[in-house]
């Protein structure tokens, strides 16, 4: 079996706590969830009969100060960097994201996914077109996707290419 360390991170309010109980629970919450301490939830996939264990970290608000300690991405194998599709100013913080991961010099072979969340709301509040978060992640390296924690869209996805990517790497 495998383990792989797998950090969530992006603006408040785009949605990482949903996104990990979608994917942990398979279940969504309107309200906002208050993350007390900085934890992780681990969830298991099988990947071409290869058990591949995922440690999911969350964040606990910090990230309103930009202050997540260097230890929570500290030997990240892989980055889930979140943006809300609907908020123009999380799409902007990416950017930001992106150099802060780099400060705390997290290994150079770690899988970075860029995620515009909140997709069921697209044909209504979209602001940011799927051709702009491609376009950032083709600049960054990164894979791209979007998703939905409300209705469960990509999320599986997301974690599957995560696996099979940190399994043959
Ligand atoms: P976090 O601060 O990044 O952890 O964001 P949360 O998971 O707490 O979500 C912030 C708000 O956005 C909550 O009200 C969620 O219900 C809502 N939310 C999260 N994901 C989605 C989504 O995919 N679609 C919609 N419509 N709302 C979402
Ligand atoms: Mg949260």
């Amino acid at each position: 079996d495998r383990c792989f360390k797998i950090v969530l991170c992006g603006d408040s309010g785009v949605g990482k706590s949903s996104f990990l109980e979608r994917f942990c629970q398979n279940t969504f919450n309107e309200k906002t969830q208050v993350t007390i301490e900085i934890g992780f939830q681990m969830k298991s996939l099988v990947i071409d009969s290869t058990v591949i264990s995922l440690q999911i970290w969350d964040t606990a608000g910090q990230e309103r100060f930009r202050s997540l300690p260097h230890s929570y991405f500290r030997k990240a194998d892989g980055v889930v960097l979140l943006y809300d599709i609907t908020c123009e100013k999380s799409f902007q913080s990416v950017t930001s994201w992106l150099v802060n991961i780099q400060e705390v010099d997290i290994d150079q072979s770690a899988v970075i996914i860029l995620i515009g969340n909140k997709e069921d709301l697209a044909t209504t509040q979209r602001v940011i077109s799927t051709e702009c978060g491609k376009r950032l992640a083709e600049d960054c390296g990164a894979f791209f996707i979007e998703t939905s924690a409300k209705t469960g869209h990509n999320i599986f996805e997301t974690f599957d290419y995560m696996a099979r990517t940190l399994q043959t790497r």
